[in-house]
């Protein structure tokens, strides 16, 4: 592969943008080498500045469920935009994502929508601590909840990747009331608590952890943490800005049969365009400004064109009956694909799985939580990236990363890639 342009083009955007990004984790800090620009991409394929075609399993971290350029979306976006870009005017077109999104996803009355997952998941804790009167949150090492300053603490994906879980600019103040506690382990929670009796206003989970490579919750470990909520008036807050819509139409509140009593949304529901959203029943959102005192707002908040690409997006995902099976079973087949060859290889390595979201760690331990993530071999992992990215296969730049798998993968895809992991793990 040659990446002259993306070279010339990363020169020319360091000199103007720190680091030469809009947001760190496109870097390829954690792996080395020059970024890809993006020219193009449709379906499955992304297409650089250098003409290169991958096969991405990236897809924009999360929102093309459907591929690529996906056209109702690219449609009722250039239809909208005709009518006039933003109003600062409620629109018919909120109305219909709104009620279509509380259709879906199950124990929601009411959503209101931001411009991403950052905002949806900050403005979450605002309502949840201003509803309870309580001030603490508990979150868990590795789980990722967008920059806002209460989640750089042991943060994931691109925090870790970069070595700054905890990002200078943080106050102390900010910092002593967001408590960490270890993914899948209850008794950590339980500590928290006793340790802070009535003071804790929220416990935020990404349900399906997907920051840290993907791990999903042991059994019963989300009921478990229900049920400390419960008894102890702390309010649940299921962080699905990765899993919402794509794990099953109503999240994992739906797969897994637990209910949230707030749930954050992003990635999927704009459909590429810049969304997010959080949702709760009444009673919490109606304590949201103007019918009650938490003040949150925004200029371009349910913006038109976002709201066109995200209601062709969830129109899309709900009347498509067997889509989440479909996704599934590809999943599966690069996971059997991808094992065997490793297998064979003789190489260590961990690879998680649910639905549609998959990760490779080379590690021989189970990953569960952060410090089994952090067990990788990210010398490995570097190679294999560089490999696969020489032979079409653009995987995220950082062990630290869920891999997404888009409907518009097709079976012969799957193969192809199945057989660069073939060729590349001789060099591992
Ligand atoms: C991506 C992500 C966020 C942040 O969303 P942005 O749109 O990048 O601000 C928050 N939580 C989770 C679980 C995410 O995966």
């Amino acid at each position: 592969m040659m990446y002259k342009r993306s070279s010339a083009l990363f020169k020319e955007a360091q000199t103007v943008i720190p680091g030469g990004v809009n947001s760190p984790v496109r870097a390829f800090k954690a792996v080395g080498g020059t970024p890809i620009f993006a020219k193009s991409a449709k379906g499955a394929y992304v297409y650089d500045e250098d003409g290169n075609r991958y096969i991405d399993y990236i897809n924009s971290w999360g929102p093309m469920l459907l591929g690529h350029a996906f056209p109702p979306v690219v449609d009722a976006v250039i239809e909208r935009a005709k009518a006039g870009t933003s109003f600062g005017m409620p629109t018919e077109l909120e109305n219909k994502i709104a009620e279509l999104a509380v259709s879906m996803v199950p124990n929601i009355d009411k959503i209101r929508f931001v411009n991403s997952g950052t905002e949806a998941c900050m403005s979450a804790i605002r309502l949840a601590r201003g509803f309870t009167k309580k001030e603490k949150i508990v979150k868990f090492a590795g789980c990722y909840h967008g920059h806002s300053d209460a989640f750089l603490i042991e943060a994931g994906s691109g925090a870790v990747t970069f070595g700054t879980p905890n990002s200078p600019g943080v106050t102390q103040g900010t910092a002593k009331d967001t408590l960490l506690a270890t993914y899948n382990d209850l008794g950590s929670v339980e500590k928290l608590i006793t340790a802070n009796p009535n003071e804790i206003a929220a416990i935020i989970i990404e349900p399906v952890a997907g920051n840290m490579g993907c791990i999903p919750p042991k059994e019963g470990f989300l009921e478990a943490l229900r049920h400390l909520c419960d008894t102890n008036d702390i309010l649940l807050i299921f962080d699905e800005v990765m899993t919402g819509f794509r794990l099953a139409k109503g999240g994992v509140q739906e797969l897994k049969g637990v209910y949230a009593d707030m749930v954050c949304f992003g990635k999927v529901i704009g459909g590429g365009l810049p969304v997010g959203a959080f949702a709760a029943r009444s009673e919490i959102m109606d304590y949201l400004a103007p019918t009650g005192p938490v003040y949150q707002a925004g200029t371009l908040s349910g913006n038109p064109l976002a709201m066109a690409a995200g209601l062709a997006m969830l129109k899309a995902i709900n009347a498509d009956k067997g889509l989440m099976n479909r996704l599934e079973e590809k999943t599966k087949y690069l996971h059997v694909g991808m094992a065997d060859v490793l297998d064979r290889n003789n190489i260590d390595y961990t690879i998680n799985r649910i639905g549609s979201m998959i990760s490779v760690h080379f590690c021989k331990d189970k990953v569960v939580d952060f410090k089994s993530a952090a067990k990788g071999n990210n010398d490995t992992f570097k190679t294999f990236f560089h490999g696969m990215l020489n032979k079409g296969i653009y995987i995220a730049p950082s062990a630290f990363e869920s891999w997404f798998i888009t409907d518009a993968l097709s079976y012969q895809d799957l193969n192809e890639t199945i057989a660069a992991v073939e060729q590349v793990a001789k060099e591992l």
